[in-house]
């Protein structure tokens, strides 16, 4: 309905999703608002889908911890977690080394991986901050099977190590 037929007014709202202040500072101004939060019980209490089990689900973070030492393998990949670790398993088997630092660990050092307790640690669907969030990884464990630490500038490394874990 058009703001002039009928002598109606036409009300038009606005979501603007902001904190209740902001909408006392508009009312100060004459404008009316109502308050809507940005989160509601229905979009935390109802979820439609499953979620898909993270070693089902591609763009991951992992690591994957030796059952002999104490060393850890960060990783990522843009596929699944279950197809990554088949192919570091496949390497083992193989005594294909340069394709898995795992497979390297395990050969030279004699040890025994510890498959079962791998962890997805971080998600990311884009590849750039991927290898940003496993070089992070790297950096907070104290030692790890990996060969380099990742793409990450070194002017982190305060923040880090503030997060890392202390050694008990
Ligand atoms: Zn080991």
């Amino acid at each position: 309905m058009a703001g002039d037929e009928g002598g109606w007014e036409t009300k038009q709202w606005k979501v603007i999703t902001n904190t209740r202040a902001h909408c006392n500072s508009l009312a100060s101004l004459g404008i009316r608002t109502c308050f809507r939060p940005c989160h509601t019980l229905r979009q935390t209490l109802v979820r439609l889908k499953d979620r898909t089990p993270l070693q089902q689900r591609a763009g991951v973070v992992y690591r994957i911890p030796c059952g002999t030492c104490s060393k850890v393998y960060i990783g990522q990949t843009g596929r699944t977690l279950e197809h990554r670790l088949k192919e570091h398993k496949r390497a083992l088997t193989l005594g294909n080394t340069a394709q898995s630092a795992v497979a390297e660990h395990a050969v030279d050092q004699m040890h025994v991986i510890n498959w079962n307790e791998t962890k997805v640690v971080s998600c990311h669907p884009y590849y750039c901050q991927r290898c940003a969030l496993e070089a992070w990884h790297i950096r907070t464990e104290h030692q790890t099977m990996n060969r380099d630490e990742g793409p990450l500038s070194s002017l982190y490394n305060p923040l880090i190590h503030r997060s890392r874990p202390s050694v008990v």
